[in-house]
């Protein structure tokens, strides 16, 4: 999926590109990394709730894994950035197919609540930095089910990856440091 389509600046460049409101879109090196994380439970038919979607790249590209009948909510907070998402896939043949078909679809929602309606999920991808480990991330989890997020610890983001296995037990893994937009409180006037 050409980023251009969601990049406002230099879509090529292995870096993030400011998309206004205090976001991001992530650098291509750190989506492939969640993509290539997240590969065993982006099959078609799986589904998939991409937290802090914003750009709604990461989104659209995790939605051509789970083709044909798959199912992705991309989640912001920020009403703009959700309509910003959808003409960002509108742009493209592929993206307004996943979204007249019903195969992807963006709401505004606190992603820290998870989002209980298109529960449980295979996979939950989290594109902000959350300042704890959310449980209800984990709740919303199948078994089998992986969770990637950003966590905030002493002034420290890394990135955890949560497994819940098919026994229901969850192990979370420590990956690498990183450097995100905060997973907060909705700002008031948006
Ligand atoms: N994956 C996106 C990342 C955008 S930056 C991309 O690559 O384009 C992080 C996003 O998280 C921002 O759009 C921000 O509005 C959103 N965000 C921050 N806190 C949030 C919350 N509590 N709930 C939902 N979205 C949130």
């Amino acid at each position: 999926m050409d980023r251009a389509h969601y990049a406002p600046s230099q879509p090529y460049e292995d870096s993030p590109q400011i998309i206004g409101y205090g976001a991001t879109i992530s650098a291509p090196h750190m989506h492939a990394d969640a993509c290539e994380k997240l590969l065993p439970f982006l099959k078609p038919g799986a589904h998939v709730l991409d937290i802090g979607a914003g750009s709604g790249y990461l989104t659209h590209v995790m939605a051509e894994l789970v083709k044909p009948n798959g199912r992705v909510v991309g989640v912001d907070h920020i009403q703009a950035l959700v309509n910003m998402a959808e003409a960002n896939m509108a742009k493209s043949a592929e993206g307004r197919d996943l979204l007249s078909s019903g195969l992807v679809h963006f709401v505004k929602a606190d992603g820290r609540e998870g989002y209980s309606s298109g529960a449980p999920y295979d996979a939950i991808h989290v594109g902000a930095a959350a300042a704890e480990h959310h449980q209800v991330l984990v709740d919303q989890l199948k078994a089998p089910g992986r969770l990637f997020m950003p966590v905030e610890e002493n002034g420290l983001q890394h990135i955890y990856v949560v497994d819940k296995t098919t026994d229901g037990s969850t192990e979370r893994k420590k990956l690498y440091g990183v450097r995100y937009v905060p997973l907060t409180a909705a700002p008031r006037d948006r």
